[in-house]
């Protein structure tokens, strides 16, 4: 491959050295805890699976070409890069936080983090204003999600990266919802990307694993140190299982964005619907570098907490389910289910109602997906609307 080939090639050909020295073309699953060494101490190749093991690190080595970084790590899970990851700070410091993030990375913030003497403060993104008014002495990162899950906002990654870079600070951000086929941070100024890989990039619904990749070497080689310390990495087959998904990775964000965008038009034409949430939908412009808007929409049903619960469990085709990015359309409904974990006035302040409904709109063939959502609607014909 060559170094300048485009993300759908890296994809696919970014492993390729990884063939089991027998030339295969899929990355065989190495499924050993540890490995034969030539002499005592001697450390010219794989030792030990959580150090290092052929399989994760065809699927690191693959994170690093996608995302344009030096260095990819492949975790458990999204939440075990993001804790990892936090390793980087020390008691004391302060993290700037786009205010509209993953239910999961809060609790992980405010109800682990925080006993370690870490404290996170919270802003609205939108505005790199901001972020800059929010930093003092003391902060030693800005962590931002965008778009946001589940409210969408989008956040100018290049502008708090110059905010960053002037400060001396660290500028992470989770690319999970956009992807790298959409949004790559690294190439706008940001230090560290994490991802939750078991969402678009595994693609699948079959698996849980993280991502953090990096461009910066010296950066890297803290991370790696502070993967094999803590120990959370990936197994060999998730790590299989993922390669195999990021494949398609490019086919399957073109065909999740075009489904999303259709359905995001038809549920702006809704009567039952206050608001659309979804890049673009309402005029505004896609940041800098955003390729295309997604596969998620969120939408507010105007109607109370009992008669939202009946429209998400109305529809056959989006399954009722958390997660999202796998290739099935799924339905959510933030308050009760993925948001759950953040308590109910914060949530509210923040804009995650009672009404807020969230799609992670699949590939499958648009009509199926709107004809579903119109029969859940006819759960309103009969209830009277507020
Ligand atoms: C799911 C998710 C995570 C957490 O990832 P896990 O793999 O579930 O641990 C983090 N960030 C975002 C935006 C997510 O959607």
């Amino acid at each position: 491959m060559k170094k300048d080939a485009r993300i759908e090639t890296r994809a696919i050909h970014a492993a390729a050295e990884y063939d089991g020295g027998v030339g295969a073309v899929s990355v065989p699953i190495y499924a050993t805890s540890t490995f034969r060494l030539k002499a005592p101490g001697d450390e010219s190749g794989y030792v030990y699976s959580r150090t290092a093991n052929p399989t994760r690190n065809a699927l690191e080595k693959t994170l690093a070409a996608l995302e344009n970084g030096s260095r990819g790590f492949a975790f458990a899970s999204g939440l075990a890069a993001t804790n990892t990851l936090m390793n980087l700070l020390k008691a004391g410091d302060e993290v700037v936080v786009g205010d509209d993030l993953y239910g999961g990375t809060y609790r992980q913030f405010e109800r682990v983090l925080k006993n370690f003497n870490l404290k996170f403060i919270y802003v609205d993104a939108r505005n790199p204003k901001n972020i800059e008014d929010a930093i003092s002495e003391n902060t030693g990162m800005i962590w931002l999600e965008t778009p946001t899950n589940p409210l969408m906002h989008l956040y100018d990654i290049e502008a708090a990266a110059k905010i960053a870079k002037k400060l001396g600070i660290l500028l992470a951000v989770d690319n999970t919802f956009a992807t790298p086929y959409i949004q790559r941070p690294l190439e706008l100024g940001a230090d560290i990307v994490v991802h939750s890989l078991t969402k678009y990039l595994a693609g699948h619904a079959d698996l849980v694993g993280g991502g953090i990749i990096v461009k910066d070497e010296e950066l890297g080689e803290k991370v790696g140190f502070y993967q094999n310390a803590i120990g959370a990495v990936q197994g060999p087959f998730d790590a299989y299982l993922c390669l195999r998904g990021i494949k398609t990775l490019a086919i399957r964000m073109e065909r999740h964005s075009e489904n999303a965008s259709k359905i995001a038009a038809f549920l702006k034409n809704k009567k039952n619907v206050k608001e659309v949430l979804y890049p673009g939908i309402n005029g505004e412009r896609l940041p800098n570098k955003m390729r295309l808007p997604g596969g998620m929409v969120s939408f507010v049903i105007d109607a109370d907490f009992e008669t939202v619960k009946r429209f998400v469990m109305g529809t056959s085709v989006f399954v009722l389910a958390e997660s999202l990015g796998g290739v099935e359309s799924l339905i959510n409904h933030p308050a009760s289910m993925t948001h759950a974990s953040i308590p109910k006035e914060i949530r509210e302040e923040r804009g995650i109602s009672d009404g807020l409904v969230r799609l992670s709109v699949g590939i499958e063939h648009v009509d199926d997906l709107i004809e579903d959502l119109e029969g859940a609607f006819r759960t309103f014909e009969k209830v009277p609307i507020r």
